[in-house]
């Protein structure tokens, strides 16, 4: 049997991104929908469509034809949103580039996807993006057009006039809502990353019910310090705030815990995004007590595992009241489970939640494919509109990851219980096994993060030759305390069972993490297997 929550009373909206934009436009014109402090930049609704309508005529006016490859590399600014929905509306496929990609990854995805168009910021932090592509732009025969965000963004906005209203209306009017409207690289913790294809519809409702989820009016004004280019920002930041009227709110280009705050303060926000890092960045940062977070209410914490301890300070702290954990990934839309905000409050810090609507899953057994019991881990499999349309020109890959019967397979361990709710328990290849025993790291960070010196931890398995593996912890210890790898293990000792207790301790400054969170568990394996020498 699989899970689902049953048949929704709300159905799925059957639009696409641009004919909900409208929708909302029509409901909300004189509502704030995006104001980005940092650049002076504060739309209404009207103006916000109006921007939009601009931008979509100035890329047709460039020669975009519906399901062109556009590509956009940039940090997170107005003209990144204005470009979602510009795509979106012209039938373009929008290829969200990482701002963190150097050439070689940039290569690879203008390559990968086909990139016709490229729109890209001048430069990020050290990196000058404008040489960088000049360095491979001879190596990728698809791309035709650069268009330089601080040089050519009014160009843009005034070949709008060589095409008309009524010219993009027709070109509207021509879209499907299961047409293919963004390519979003895979985080890349494994292999070399994915294009995972998502049509209007798959986005477009995961962001409509993450927003019903999170009880999303136009009166909300959310914060969203996550990248655009991951659909943590561009689904449950944009998507979820146009398709309910709400206001998109950007703190910083990239993550910074003392923006993220301030704007949260000055602009009032209702609620507030992040990855279980950023949290901890916030709430640790030392003037954290001087804001005024009164303001929030909601908010979404995800992407990777979400300690029970931060989620209750989020709760209290920083009146997060209704703050709830999703889980998904790139490949389904993302999101496949939520908490609600009513959901029992030890439920609520400590799982991801139940199943979205319209989404079933099963919990299955990875080496027979059978569900497993309730309680049992097993590979967590969802199937439902969210399940991407496959991996950009990668058929194989595609096969691989959905099976026959339409169900996406994660590589994430996870239990179910009898009442829905769902606990990741880890990746199927980071599950430790030691002397026959399996164990799961997320098991013993929620252990760990219980000790006042610890601030942040991670487990992984290292090889070992009597036991196959051994676990190992990497502790970063709380600001003005100290710790050692004796004190922690007396610490373990009858608390958790002896197999369990980390062999090996390592205090570090920080992890190996991708931009949005990812710690990169192969990265830690690597450099424990050097530092130990147990090669
Ligand atoms: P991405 O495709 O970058 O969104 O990464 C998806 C992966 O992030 C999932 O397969 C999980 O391993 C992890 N992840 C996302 N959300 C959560 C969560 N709430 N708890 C634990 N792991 C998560």
């Amino acid at each position: 049997m699989s899970y689902s929550n049953g048949p929704s009373t709300v159905p799925l909206l059957g639009q696409t991104i641009g004919e909900n934009l409208r929708r909302t436009v029509e409901r909300f014109a004189e509502r704030e929908a995006l104001v980005v402090p940092f650049q002076n930049y504060r739309a209404n609704y009207r103006q916000f469509w109006d921007e939009v309508g601009l931008a979509a005529r100035g890329l047709m006016a460039r020669g975009v034809q519906k399901g062109d490859r556009v590509g956009i590399w940039a940090p997170n600014r107005y003209e990144w949103v204005i470009v979602q929905y510009a795509t979106a509306r012209i039938g373009a496929i929008l290829v969200n580039i990482n701002p963190a990609y150097k050439t070689a990854e940039l290569e690879y995805a203008l390559k990968l996807s086909g990139i016709s168009v490229l729109i890209l910021a001048k430069a990020f932090r050290t990196t000058n993006y404008v040489e960088m592509l000049d360095e491979v732009r001879g190596k990728c025969p698809d791309l035709r057009d650069a268009l330089v965000l601080e040089q050519d963004w009014q160009t843009l906005l005034k070949q709008s006039d060589q095409v008309s209203e009524a010219q993009l209306n027709e070109r509207e009017a021509g879209l499907q809502f299961d047409d293919p409207i963004n390519i979003q690289f895979t985080s890349g913790t494994t292999g070399l990353p994915k294009g995972a294809t998502l049509s209007h519809h798959n986005i477009l409702n995961n962001g409509y019910f993450v927003g019903l989820t999170c009880r999303y009016t136009e009166e909300d004004r959310v914060c969203i310090p996550v990248p655009f280019y991951h659909c943590f920002g561009m689904v449950l930041g944009n998507l979820a705030c146009t398709a309910h009227g709400a206001c998109m709110v950007i703190p910083a280009e990239s993550f910074d815990a003392y923006e993220t705050l301030n704007t949260v303060q000055t602009e009032r926000c209702t609620s507030l995004y992040g990855v279980p890092t950023m949290f901890i960045g916030e709430l640790e940062h030392p003037e954290f007590s001087k804001f005024d977070l009164s303001t929030l209410r909601t908010g979404i914490m995800a992407g990777s595992p979400c300690p029970v301890e931060v989620m209750k300070k989020v709760t209290t702290l920083m009146n997060m009241r209704e703050v709830t954990i999703g889980y998904g990934m790139t490949e389904t839309s993302p999101i496949s489970t939520q908490n609600a905000a009513d959901d029992p409050f030890d439920r609520r810090v400590s799982t991801v939640g139940r199943v979205h609507p319209h989404v079933e899953i099963k919990i299955i057994d990875p080496e027979t494919g059978a569900i497993v019991p309730c309680g049992t881990p097993g590979e967590f499999c969802t199937r439902g509109y969210s399940v991407m349309i496959g991996y950009w020109n990668n058929e194989e890959a595609t096969k691989k990851a959905i099976d026959r019967g339409h169900w996406m397979h994660t590589g994430d361990l996870a239990t179910l219980d009898e009442e829905g709710y769902v606990k990741i328990v880890g990746r199927i290849k980071d599950m430790i096994i030691r002397g026959g025993e399996n164990i799961f790291p997320r098991e013993i960070e929620e252990f760990l993060y219980g000790h006042p010196c610890v601030s942040d931890v991670q487990v992984i398995g290292v090889p070992s030759e009597k036991y196959g593996e051994e676990v190992m912890a990497w502790i970063k210890v709380r600001e003005g305390s100290s710790a050692t790898g004796e004190e922690l293990q007396a610490y373990c000792k009858g608390r958790i069972a002896t197999y369990k207790i980390p062999r090996y301790w390592k205090f570090v400054d920080s992890f190996p993490m991708t931009v949005t969170g990812k710690i990169q568990k192969f990265r830690m394996r690597d450099v424990a297997i050097e530092e130990l020498k147990l090669n």
